[in-house]
């Protein structure tokens, strides 16, 4: 099997090196990410400028989006991958957050050409830190599973890893719904700019759906069907 394996943390990301920890042994991998930080950026790609791309020893940096990275990979460096893989992104994708998310972007853009694609996020409360060892050993015992299922043409996957205590055991995995709630809306006054302050940790949890599931202490796998 051939991945394709991008982020929008940068190329730099431990949590990039996790996934690439999870998905070695399962075949052949060529990274293709984005040269530097590029959350939140959604499926934004750049057209009206060149891609400037460097090659280093974590793989192929593109000074642009994650989307461009999977649009350029595609098309360029490795059209004959099988599936794409993006993250693991620093922070929950869940319910709303794959609407602004570039690591799920990214994958999307794959799924768009007919790649199927998993996208994987690691929740993380306040007072709890990385553990992208975990990460990577969380990832690696799912992705089996999730590359055995026949792919569904429009699909893919978006897996979201618990923030657990380093003494808590391996979570369980549950296969759930994308959770259907918005972001709260909270935003602060400073004379005429307004700060975000909406709280993610206590965001609504529909019972079942993945934000419920993740901050539950369970691996979210969610199946998004893109029509
Ligand atoms: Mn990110």
């Amino acid at each position: 099997m051939r991945f394709l394996i991008t982020n929008d943390d940068g190329i730099e990301a431990p949590g990039l090196a996790a996934l690439v920890e999870a998905a070695k042994g399962l075949g052949r991998i060529v990274v293709v990410a984005p040269a530097g930080p590029q959350s939140g950026c959604s499926h934004s790609v750049t057209t009206q400028g060149p891609l400037r791309v460097e090659t280093t020893d974590r793989g192929f940096a593109v000074h642009g989006t994650p989307a461009d990275c999977v649009r350029l990979a595609l098309h360029t460096i490795c059209p004959d991958v099988d599936w794409v893989l993006a993250g693991i992104n620093a922070g929950g994708n869940l319910g709303a957050d794959v609407y602004h998310s570039g690591t799920v972007a990214a994958v999307r853009e794959g799924v768009l050409h007919g790649k199927p694609g998993i996208a994987v996020s690691q929740y993380r409360k306040r007072d709890l830190g990385w553990h992208w060892d975990r990460a990577a050993s969380w990832t690696g015992g799912q992705l089996p599973t999730l590359l055995a299922r026949p792919a569904r043409s429009g699909r893919y996957w978006n897996v979201n890893l618990p923030n657990l205590r380093p003494e808590d055991p391996d979570p369980e995995a549950l296969v759930c719904p994308l959770d259907p709630a918005p972001l709260p809306l909270e935003f602060r006054a400073e004379g005429d700019l307004w700060h975000y302050c909406g709280e993610y940790h206590t965001r609504r949890r529909k019972p079942g759906c993945d934000v419920n599931v993740c901050f539950s202490g369970k691996v979210s796998v969610t199946p998004i069907d893109l029509y």
